[in-house]
């Protein structure tokens, strides 16, 4: 019998991030307390704590929460079809789980928190390790003259659902890891994910001199010495944790270099018994590589590396050079960095990219270091990424593919028959799910705009082609692309009978200069008379705003400088509302775009110049040419009222993209082809 109370169950969901993909949960919780919930950042712990008990009382309520807590309940106890799976240890620098908790930067966290969640819903027996970035991400706002200021609120422990990891006489489970000689200790923060956990590691409390508190804090910030500190606990410390909660994993799989030194400590733990270390950990690795240029790869120097890592490597018992071989493409060069990707190639069994461009420029990248085969052969795979449908498909749009596709669509998500069943919906079905969501991401910008301390004057017309622009303002992403000829652009937003609107969000890295100055640009043009009202810049982009835009968008715009975007998210967020790409073929691009279900800027891949001066004009006049030619008159040319051509457009895009490029197609290929493929001993 359950003898749960109302309270006792809302205390139980609360604890699980289940709710991040469930809105109905997140419904309950906001009701208890909307001003607590929202100032947590879409909190539940933080709304329960603070409940109204006469929401509580209502009639009716307990029946909700009951409702909830079952399918909860249902969804916890069933093992999950891949129960059989080999136990996946997932380590990563940042996880995009939800808004409340900016443990993330942008895609990459973003990615990885989508594949926690895919492996809770199949059951893959997986868990996660991070850090507990307790300062988060930044806090986005403007100074009066429209530059980018950052801001770091703390995560409040009290207000989310982490739980501090204690052993069984109730301390708190401690392991140690050196910086150079000197000792630093790391705690754990568990976080429940469905049925995936997540451990995250912290150094801020007493156990540690000041100046190692602060380590864990922060994301991509600091000097070379702090990344590299930050490494040693997320690799070897992250391990450590792991064997000291009693964790069994099967397959070590590290996303990015920059947990690579995990492989080290495995080597560390196995050469005590195994005179074959090496290939042990080999086998039980496997590595996904993002970076498509040389220099974005994280590396150290010699001298700053050694003198890290002079005690661990005492432990290991290995040579300053042989360590260094480890992370060096030529290990006698002695001026040679110490790399975290080769690391990663030369101790993973299984490497990839992460989509299959992605693989191809990765093959290319590292064919040096393997040099005695072509570069077809060299070994580097690809997995497409792809995006957690449930979290970024909108309340809105989940009514609407119920009822279009049949409740249970997400269970049958792999059958093309539930995708065929969008050829029988009317036109106008499809034309009117596009148009209540573009009306509610209005009323969103018009909202969140009035708290923002960047002035916007939005004028926007729910009847009028909205394009989306959302992510990081790293240079390669050339958000003012759109912008490069003022007067074809104002061409566009002024036409009086077939306009376009232009919303976009983002944030520059707070040493990035040059991407602060790209939004600077933005936003002067929103003061612009010729662009006044219809182009509006939304600050503090973070999940939630991203998820409002990716729903709300008709036109989802990328225009990257090829190939530098790996794969690249959001657009694959655009597909299931109906969205369409306009898109350089970048990225996840090229498998995606068919002719039918989208725009591809420009031609493929063989058109990239080396100098941006010669490219980046290039690519803005095909941009333009596409809008002109294509882009606005498919939106504008109406029959009945319905523009048809666009909605066959909608179709073939919903139709095609939205399995294909979720997060839950790429847990099946990873437990296919990565986790479980053996390598013979
Ligand atoms: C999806 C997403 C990203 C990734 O966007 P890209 O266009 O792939 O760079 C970054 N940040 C947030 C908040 C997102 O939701």
């Amino acid at each position: 019998m359950d003898t749960l109370t109302t309270f006792d169950k809302l205390e139980r969901l609360s604890r699980n991030l289940w709710w991040s993909w469930h809105p109905e949960a997140l419904e309950l919780f906001r009701r208890l307390n909307p001003g607590a919930f929202r100032t947590a950042g879409n909190s539940p712990v933080a709304a329960l704590r603070m409940a109204d008990r006469d929401v509580l009382a209502e009639p009716g309520f307990g029946a909700e929460v009951d409702a909830v807590y079952d399918e909860f309940r249902a969804y916890m106890d069933s093992p999950g079809p891949r129960a059989d799976a080999p136990r996946t240890g997932y380590f990563c620098m940042e996880f995009g789980l939800h808004e409340s908790l900016p443990l993330y930067s942008g895609g990459l966290g973003i990615l990885a928190g989508d594949h926690v969640k895919a492996a809770s819903d199949v059951g893959l027996p997986f868990v996660g390790v991070g850090l507990f970035l307790r300062d988060g991400y930044f806090k986005q706002y403007f100074d009066p003259k429209g530059w980018q200021e950052d801001e770091y609120p703390s995560i409040d422990a009290t207000k989310h659902p982490v739980e501090l990891v204690r052993g069984p006489d109730g301390a708190e489970v401690v392991v140690t890891v050196y910086s150079g000689w000197q000792e630093v200790s790391l705690r754990a923060w568990r976080l429940q994910v469905g049925r995936s956990t997540l451990y995250l590691l912290d150094t801020d409390f007493d156990a540690n001199p000041y100046e190692y508190r602060f380590l864990t804090r922060r994301l991509y910030q600091g000097n070379r010495t702090t990344r590299l500190q930050q490494e040693i606990i997320l690799g070897i410390g992250g391990l450590r944790m792991l064997r000291a909660l009693g964790e069994q994993v099967d397959v070590y799989h590290m996303n990015e270099g920059h947990c690579a030194l995990l492989t080290l400590e495995l080597l560390r733990e196995r050469r005590e018994f195994d005179h074959d270390a090496e290939g042990w950990v080999k086998r039980n690795c496997v590595f996904t590589t993002h970076t498509p240029v040389l220099a974005g790869h994280d590396r150290f120097d010699p001298g700053l590396f050694l003198s890290q890592l002079a005690k661990f490597r005492e432990r290991l018992g290995v040579s300053e050079h042989d360590l260094l071989a480890w992370g060096r493409v030529s290990p006698h060069d002695i001026s040679e960095q110490f790399t975290m990707t080769v690391l990663g190639l030369k101790l993973a069994r299984s490497s990839n990219g992460v989509s299959r461009l992605n693989g191809e420029v990765a093959r290319r990248q590292w064919h040096h270091l393997y040099a005695n085969r072509s570069v077809d052969d060299v070994p580097i795979g690809h997995v497409t990424n792809g995006v957690h449908l449930p979290t970024w498909t909108a309340p809105h749009a989940r009514d609407f593919l119920n009822k279009t596709l049949g409740s249970g669509w997400l269970d049958r998500r792999e059958q093309d028959t539930t995708w065929s069943k969008l050829d029988k919906a009317s036109d106008a079905d499809l034309w009117s799910y596009r148009r209540s969501l573009r009306k509610a991401l209005i009323g969103f910008v018009e909202n969140h705009i009035r708290y923002q301390t960047m002035p916007q004057n939005a004028k926007l017309d729910p009847d009028v082609l909205t394009i989306g622009f959302a992510r990081r303002f790293a240079t390669y992403k050339r958000a003012p692309l759109l912008f490069r000829d003022l007067d074809r652009a104002a061409a566009l937003f002024n036409n009086p009978d077939r306009p376009i609107q232009v919303i976009y969000a983002g944030k520059a890295h707070p040493a990035d200069k040059e991407g602060q100055r790209f939004i600077h640009e933005i936003f002067e043009l929103t003061q612009d008379p010729r662009f006044n009202g219809r182009l509006v810049f939304l600050e503090n982009y973070n999940m939630e705003v991203g998820r409002m835009l990716v729903s709300g968008s008709d036109v989802w715009l990328n225009n990257p400088r090829r190939p530098y975007e790996a794969s690249g998210t959001s657009g694959q967020k655009v597909a299931i509302h109906g969205g369409l790409n306009l898109s350089i073929l970048d990225g996840w691009w090229p498998e995606g775009f068919d002719g039918t279900n989208g725009w591809a800027i420009g031609e493929d891949a063989s058109h990239v110049y080396k100098d941006p001066a010669v490219q980046d004009p290039e690519d803005a006049a095909f941009l333009y040419d596409t809008l002109f030619n294509s882009v606005v008159p498919t939106f504008y040319e109406t029959k009945d009222g319905i523009p048809t051509k666009w909605v066959s457009m909608m179709r073939s895009a919903l139709k095609g993209l939205s399995y294909q490029f979720s997060a839950h197609r790429m847990i099946e290929d990873y437990i296919r082809t990565i986790y479980r493929e053996e390598v013979p001993a």
